[in-house]
């Protein structure tokens, strides 16, 4: 599917739904994708992606940052500890702030340097256990904490379990931003960004569907 393909699928599903357009924004997740492909995306003009690896983001995005302008990045996999100062610096917003560790650490930085990414709290609305994110039960106060930190919440991330319908998902994450005064909700990926859309997704994660398989082997 080309890029202005899912962009027209987007906004028919916002109209659908009654929402205004452009109320769903698209992160190209280009992990792991060769680099020709991002660059066929950034030449269309697309400047939003999204990355699963500090490390990855670090070898790739300084070189087409210099070459094009306004490229807003998304971390949204697990992020380590002891990568927070990378990722801090590199990211306008991260997908994957899970536990109370990570939301310290954020806020010693955010404290040092007058700044901070918008942080998005990953939920494990299936409650798998081999599953980052927080446990449903377990949101309400984790919000509280990172309000608390004074970090910029700007909403609720999840990746559904693969073999349930999403929709339960989507509509859980939706219920517990909505009772906890949060805008942003970060869910749908290439199979399920409809979907996503038509619960109210401000940002959907999509990869695949725009940049071809991920070729695992290639990339080492
Ligand atoms: C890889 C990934 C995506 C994109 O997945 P596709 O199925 O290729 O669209 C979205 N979100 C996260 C967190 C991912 O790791």
């Amino acid at each position: 599917m080309s890029l202005a393909e899912i962009t027209a699928r987007i906004r028919k599903a916002e109209a659908a739904a009654g929402r205004p357009e452009g109320a769903t924004r698209l992160i190209a997740v280009s992990k792991v994708q060769p680099a020709d492909r991002v660059e066929a995306v950034l030449q269309q003009g697309h400047r939003l992606f999204g990355e699963n690896r500090v490390q990855e983001a670090q070898e790739r995005w300084p070189a087409f940052q210099e070459r094009f302008d306004g490229v807003e990045l998304h971390l949204l996999g697990p992020l380590q500890t002891n990568k927070v100062k990378p990722a801090f610096d590199m990211f306008d917003a991260i997908h994957s702030l899970d536990r109370e560790k990570l939301a310290r650490k954020l806020a010693e930085l955010a404290q040092a340097e007058g700044r901070c990414p918008a942080l998005f709290v990953q939920v494990n609305t299936g409650e798998e256990p081999q599953k980052a994110g927080v446990l449903p039960e377990a949101v309400d106060a984790f919000v509280g904490l990172c309000r608390m930190l004074d970090l910029p919440l700007a909403g609720l991330m999840c990746i559904p379990p693969v073999e349930e319908e999403p929709m339960l998902h989507f509509a859980l994450l939706r219920k517990m931003a909505e009772r906890n005064g949060l805008s942003g909700l970060s869910m749908g990926m290439s199979a399920d960004f409809e979907k996503a859309v038509a619960m109210g997704a401000t940002h959907v994660r999509v990869g695949s569907a725009i940049f071809g398989a991920r070729d695992y082997g290639a990339a080492g």
